[in-house]
């Protein structure tokens, strides 16, 4: 039995609409690379230390 490797399922598409490309299995985002950076990365937040939570 090989160990598993912490990737994602194969044969992911991109979430980005009309966008057809496959996701690596070592992409764990829900976007290719291209669109990657063009989605708002609202979801994403950057501030982990947070005055508050
Ligand atoms: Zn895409």
């Amino acid at each position: 039995m090989g160990k598993m490797l912490k990737t994602s399922a194969e044969g992911r598409k991109c979430t980005f609409p009309r966008c057809t490309h496959i996701l690596s299995i070592y992409n764990h985002e829900a976007y290719c690379h291209i669109h990657l950076d063009q989605v708002p990365q609202e979801q994403k937040p950057k501030s982990l230390t947070r005055p508050h939570a």
